[in-house]
């Protein structure tokens, strides 16, 4: 972070500075960095006490005071800071945490780039991210902090030696992309797709557009709207919304799309983008469809930045997937693992199972557990699942959870033969039958929600011998 001036952070917050005896002038006092955990302070650091429903920042007030922090936030008025510090006196801690984020983003006049949708932001960040460092200095987004702590965070990071900022929004809730736009002000908008994520909420993928579509509310005068044209429901925004819209996708009619698209197994894939007029072949090093989609979008947005073919090329080469997302491995029995543990949704199951496809040379095992938080749509959402193993010939699956026995029932529906459909109320169950079951060169593909901890059936797989 650069350094800012107490006073800029009492007007950005709204706050009332509260000092103790000694009075300093407070032209002179300096915050050099901004922290929300009381282990993490550093000297002449502002502590943002954060509440919870299990809690209260506040108490960690002192603490950060005696590891070095110059001031902090408080929503209480009977904390006072010892001598030589500060207690800015505010009404809402995290909303002063997201007003001073907005009022530092306004600070620097490079490019952002706001990454939201249902599914691929952090894969579609990440590309992008590989593709703008081929010539700018890029400050992204770490990991999957996306909500309104992460945004502010991830904006705090900017200094003087960034050239441009790729940042991640999520969402659960209407409202929250419309702050994290206001945080970020961006100069590029990005969604990747409309698909059921957070359903529950939203009640609708009408209402998930919507939401999404928050992050137009604080796109720059002059920005570009990127959107994946093949998505049915951000087709519809062609011509509503006051802004450049450039469209991307596989269809021929999009203005950047993919063609002569070629599988190269786990190493990824091969195809020609054409970009307005212009053509270049480029290798994605991660496989599926769905990565050529999160690379066209990077197309789009490394051209608009003025970035070369040539760089947009050999961005792509440096992509390196974020933990858990498809990582491809072999085990010691010389079994093909893909894990993708870290979260699903009916859009990133399907291409994952596009992928097992892609890059298997034996048997195809999918081992799927359920999908969290889809409400009344569940049951719907799981067949459908299932019905796609069947379509794509899948060898063997193996669902593990409450609602996965209605991925089972969707792959019977679908053609899949009963005997190799099995379904389990808990992964050690599955352990049971497993062990037996896999032989060298199978492929076995391992996905669910985050919240049903899978990845301990990929350790158990790998130690299979
Ligand atoms: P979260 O909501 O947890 O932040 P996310 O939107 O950031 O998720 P990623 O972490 O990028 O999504 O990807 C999650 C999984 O979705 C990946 O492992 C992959 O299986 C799949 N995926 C990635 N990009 C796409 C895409 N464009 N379309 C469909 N599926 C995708
Ligand atoms: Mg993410």
């Amino acid at each position: 972070m650069e350094p800012l001036k107490i006073n800029e952070i009492v007007s950005a917050v709204k706050g009332t500075l509260i000092q103790n005896e000694n009075i300093q002038d407070e032209n002179e006092v300096i915050i050099t960095g901004i922290s929300t955990d009381s282990r993490s302070i550093s000297f002449g650091d502002l502590f943002i006490p954060l509440t919870g429903e299990n809690f209260d920042g506040h108490h960690f007030i002192p603490q950060a005071f005696d590891k070095g922090a110059k001031a902090c936030l408080s929503e209480r008025r009977d904390i006072l800071p010892p001598e030589g510090k500060f207690i800015i006196q505010v009404e809402n801690s995290k909303q002063a945490f997201m007003d001073l984020a907005a009022y530092y983003r306004s600070l620097f006049s490079i490019p952002v780039v706001a990454v939201t949708g249902s599914v691929g932001k952090t894969s579609t960040k990440d590309m992008i991210a590989s593709v703008l460092s081929q010539h700018y200095k890029v400050l992204k987004t770490q990991g999957n902090y996306n909500n309104e702590i992460g945004v502010p965070l991830t904006i705090f990071q900017l200094n003087k030696e960034h050239e441009a900022a790729v940042v991640e929004m999520g969402m659960n809730h209407f409202g929250e992309i419309h702050n994290l736009s206001k945080i970020a002000k961006p100069n590029i908008a990005v969604i990747t797709n409309i698909g059921v994520s957070h359903i529950e909420n939203l009640g609708s993928q009408e209402g998930i557009l919507q939401a999404k579509s928050e992050i137009f509310d604080y796109l720059k005068e002059d920005g570009i709207a990127v959107l994946n044209g093949d998505d049915h429901f951000l087709k519809t925004l062609k011509g509503k919304i006051p802004f450049e819209i450039v469209y991307f996708g596989l269809e021929t009619d999009q203005q950047v799309y993919a063609k002569n698209i070629q599988s190269q197994g786990v190493d990824g894939t091969e195809a020609d983008f054409v970009l307005s007029e212009q053509e270049v072949h480029v290798q994605i090093p991660s496989p599926g469809k769905h990565m050529v989609y999160n690379a066209l979008c990077a197309a789009v947005i490394g051209l608009k930045l003025n970035l070369t073919l040539e760089e947009i090329k050999n961005g792509m080469l440096t992509y390196q997937a974020s933990k858990m997302r498809m990582d491809i491995f072999r085990t010691k029995k010389n079994v093909q693992i893909i894990n993708d543990v870290y979260n699903a949704s009916p859009q990133s199951m399907k291409a994952a199972l596009d992928v097992l496809n892609e890059i298997s040379n034996g048997r195809r095992i999918a081992i799927l557990g359920d999908m969290l938080e889809m409400g009344s749509y569940s049951e719907h959402a799981h067949k459908e699942v299932g019905e796609y193993a069947a379509q794509n010939k899948i060898d063997d699956l193996f669902c593990v959870g409450t609602e996965a026995k209605h991925i089972a029932q969707g792959a019977i529906h679908g053609g899949m033969d009963e005997s190799r459909v099995r379904t389990f109320l808990s992964q050690e169950a599955l352990w049971d039958v497993l062990e037996h079951f896999i032989a060298p060169e199978d492929t076995i593909l391992v996905k669910a929600s985050r919240g049903m901890h899978l990845e301990k059936t990929v350790e158990k797989i790998k130690e299979v011998e």
